[in-house]
């Protein structure tokens, strides 16, 4: 999940993105040693499931989950707002791309899937159906970044097994603690397995709790052939945590029919509508001149016009302290003077669950600016960006049902949520309305903060659940419209991919394959 703040400086602009495959020799950001490194946990993983180290292959799947979200916690991976960058990327993200992409090839290549990554480090994984029948194609979403808000440099993650139901001293120096009295979901976790940072850092299960649960669920498919599933699409994005996980996203390498996101937090929660959130930015324009003359010489004062559509825009009952539950609010967040140009900007935030609330305040705001303009007699401008959009608003009917009956199956009961806030879908859905999809819970607590912890548990059954999901989704009708668009999207990456091999021989020996 994202915070609304960091939302704020999105540059609003999409771009394309070539493929290209990054080889480990010729890809800087990943040395010999990792490759070794990922090649042996690898190996190890599948000595103890085929030796039976573990009672159940179940058990042995389980244990790799947490190993791997332990390994993902070691990589540093913050995204970072760059206002000259339209899509900001720096080394950390590239390495974790790297690494990502290197260990998903150890099991997908064997099974001859297609995987891509994009020149923005998105990693897209494309699994073709294994059964006869046609099926929806099943869509998996995660991001491998992390928030820039908190430290997230150097995560020492320390594992409690065995859980008391005692204090847990995250940090004795910084008094950083939790327990029961605190954290009532801590006081369900007793006999249970969590996870902690040292108190110096973030966990980072926001959202490698997720990464781990989709990467782990595709392993499990890799290997066991006699799994039958549909076809499944897959995408695993950077930039989440500063809201830019839709800008950079492909949408013919990444379109499935029902698509679900693993980035939410636990015991059951799924996320099934958040905000729609726009900004709106209104320029009034003042002119020079002295005061004293401007009944003759134009002056005019932009601050008063400001004043008024603030007014005008939001009564009391519209602002963020007034709003609670599936209510909207509107805010005149901040203004700036430009004092060279004369110029006030005022900066509105509009967030809405109802889209018939969205059309009466972008309306209210058409007036506003007008009756201002006019009676202050000043030129105004204004200009309206969708920051993300409300999941609900194109999800697949099937959708919720499903997710539902994942977890259940999976022995939790659904919690369905509405979010006061953005997720990942709900950036891919400013982008195209039928990528709005349900998100769920990987076992986050806290996320964004020294009191971060990870419910094993619950990171599990989110594992589980993705099992079920491309089960269950094997029973759900096709919609058409929905599957000729998915379709027509696979075509124009089929395409997109081959003009790629054409012009880069890089590409060739991914693309090459089954
Ligand atoms: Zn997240």
């Amino acid at each position: 999940m994202t915070h609304n703040k960091t939302l704020l400086l999105l540059a609003a602009v999409m771009f394309a993105c070539p493929l290209v495959f990054a080889q480990p020799a010729d890809n800087k950001y990943l040395t010999s040693e990792d490759v070794i490194e990922l090649e042996l946990r690898h190996d190890l993983q599948q000595k103890n499931r085929l030796t039976g180290k573990f009672a159940t292959v179940e058990d042995s799947y389980r244990s790799a989950l947490l190993e791997r979200f332990l390994a993902y916690t070691k990589v540093d991976s913050q995204s970072q707002l760059d206002e000259n960058m339209a899509f900001p990327m720096n080394d950390n993200l590239r390495r974790t791309a790297a690494l990502l992409y290197q260990e998903i090839q150890l099991f997908a290549k064997p099974a001859g899937w297609k995987t891509y990554m994009s020149e923005n480090q998105y990693i897209y994984i494309h699994i073709p159906s294994n059964i006869k029948k046609k099926v929806p194609v099943l869509g998996f979403s995660a991001h491998y970044d992390t928030t820039p808000d908190i430290p997230g440099s150097g995560i020492k993650a320390r594992v409690i097994k065995n859980y008391d139901g005692g204090d847990v001293v995250i940090n004795q120096e910084k008094n950083i603690v939790i327990n029961p009295q605190n954290e009532p979901y801590l006081g369900k976790m007793i006999g249970q397995t969590i996870v902690v940072s040292d108190g110096n850092t973030m966990l980072s299960a926001d959202d490698k709790a997720g990464v781990a649960a989709v990467v782990t669920t595709l392993q499990t498919l890799a290997e066991n052939p006699n799994i039958k599933h549909g076809p499944i699409q897959v995408v695993i994005t950077p930039n989440e945590d500063i809201g830019m996980a839709g800008e950079g996203l492909d949408m013919d390498l990444y379109y499935p029919e029902i698509p679900f996101d693993f980035d939410a937090g636990v015991n059951g929660e799924v996320i099934v509508a958040n905000f729609s959130a726009y900004g709106a930015l209104v320029k009034i324009h003042g002119v020079h001149g002295h005061q004293s003359y401007a009944a003759t010489n134009g002056y005019r004062n932009a601050t008063i016009a400001a004043a008024a559509i603030i007014q005008d825009m939001t009564p009391l009952e519209d602002l963020p302290n007034y709003s609670t539950g599936e209510d909207g609010y509107i805010e005149p967040h901040h203004t700036t003077y430009d004092a060279q140009n004369n110029v006030v900007t005022v900066d509105f935030r509009l967030r809405f669950f109802d889209p018939k609330q969205g059309e009466d305040w972008f309306k209210r705001l058409d007036k506003a600016v007008a009756d201002a303009a006019q009676k202050y007699d000043v030129k105004i401008e204004k200009q309206v960006t969708k920051q993300y959009t409300n999941v609900a608003d194109g999800m697949h009917p099937a959708a919720q049902q499903l997710v539902g009956k994942a977890l259940q199956a999976a022995g939790v009961q659904p919690k369905f949520l509405k979010e006061r806030a953005g997720t990942g879908p709900a950036m891919f859905a400013k982008r195209d309305i039928c990528l709005g999809a349900p998100c769920l819970p990987t076992g986050q607590n806290n996320p964004h903060s020294f009191k971060e912890w990870l419910s094993e548990k619950d990171l599990f059954v989110a594992y589980k659940a993705a099992l079920n999901l491309v089960k269950f989704v094997q029973d759900v009708p096709s919609v058409p419209q929905r599957a000729q668009k998915t379709q027509q999207r696979a075509e124009a990456a089929k395409a997109k991919l081959l003009n790629a091999l054409k012009k880069d021989q890089k590409v060739q020996g991914i693309i090459k394959g089954k």
